[in-house]
């Protein structure tokens, strides 16, 4: 059934108005560019499966991909290497740990369980072929493009802001090295990682990027093929795993559609065969999610009955 075009936009601009008030939260300050950016940016966007655009506030407000990044390398990775070894090689099940976490990787002999976590991502990275880290980071790149439909690009303010800070997900290099689990020298897949993470983008291009998975791997305004449909599944139950970070049970159970976020503000739902939609406000809360965005995304996803786990309306 086909969703009246009115009806999305006002859905849209309903969780625009109805979320502008909600409060609380904070700017990620460990990486120090995302603590500047001003708190009060707000956009919403929708991105039907046919390739329809409903927008409310800053949707074309550029801002870091950060974590949603994730998503599109394991699309690349899966298409690269097959669902299977992404299954044997990393993982593909929740942590129930913070995204940056030493302890999930202890817990489990150094292997990352989730391609959404940042262990699992930068091993995810590794997989990616090249001659070297700009080889890699080229492939990357390209399909963050093919699924937003048009150029992305780096952030060399943001890449060097993460570049000069990222002691940690380095860390988390070198055990992944130590334990077997990272595929290419680790210090390369934790740059080519921390670029992905520091490319711009706005809530227009992340539910264009989500909508390319809602209608089954082909991006729906450029009518790119992007990546298999046989490959979508997998993709988007991770999202459901660990998209939210810890808070990835509590949006399952209250939301109903796979999702993801980012430290930078961004958040995205897809909604299967349907649409996906996406909003942008900095403040996160304690778990990493934008406390204003996941209002708004949430908001939309209810007025238009999309939860998965709801019986369809007769
Ligand atoms: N670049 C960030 C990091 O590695 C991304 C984290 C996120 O958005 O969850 O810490």
């Amino acid at each position: 059934m086909t969703l009246p075009a009115q009806t999305i936009q006002a859905a849209v601009d309903a969780a625009h108005a109805s979320c502008k008030a909600v409060a609380g939260g904070a700017n990620a300050s460990y990486i120090p560019y995302l603590a500047k950016v001003p708190s009060s940016l707000f956009g919403v966007a929708v991105v039907t499966a046919d390739g329809a655009l409903y927008q409310a506030g800053d949707a074309d407000a550029p801002f870091a991909i950060e974590s949603i990044s994730k998503v599109f390398t394991l699309a690349l990775a899966t298409e690269l290497v097959g669902p299977d070894a992404i299954r044997l090689k990393i993982g593909v099940s929740p942590t129930g740990l913070p995204f940056n976490s030493v302890m999930a990787l202890e817990l489990h002999n150094g292997k990352p369980l989730s391609p959404l976590v940042n262990a699992g991502a930068i091993a995810t990275a590794s997989l990616v072929p090249g001659d070297d880290a700009d080889a890699c980071w080229a492939r990357i790149l390209d399909v963050q493009s093919r699924f937003a439909g048009r150029k992305i690009e780096l952030s060399e303010e943001v890449n060097t802001s993460e570049q000069t800070t990222n002691f940690h997900n380095r860390a988390i290099g070198w055990l992944l090295c130590s334990a077997g689990a990272c595929y290419s020298d680790p210090m390369r897949a934790v740059d080519v990682y921390t670029r992905q993470c520091s490319t711009l983008v706005t809530a227009t291009d992340l539910a264009t990027m989500g909508a390319t998975l809602a209608a089954g791997g082909m991006n729906p305004r450029s009518k790119e093929r992007v990546i298999a449909e046989s490959n979508v599944s997998h993709i988007l139950a991770e999202m459901t795993m660990e998209g939210l970070y810890t808070g990835s049970g509590e949006w399952a159970y209250t939301v109903g559609l796979p999702g993801k976020s980012g430290v930078g503000g961004g958040i995205l739902a897809v909604a299967p065969g349907k649409l996906a939609i996406a909003a942008f406000s900095p403040p996160l809360d304690s778990a990493g999610n934008s406390v204003r965005g996941a209002a708004a995304v949430a908001h939309v996803a209810k007025s238009l009955q999309l939860n998965l786990y709801a019986a369809p309306r007769r």
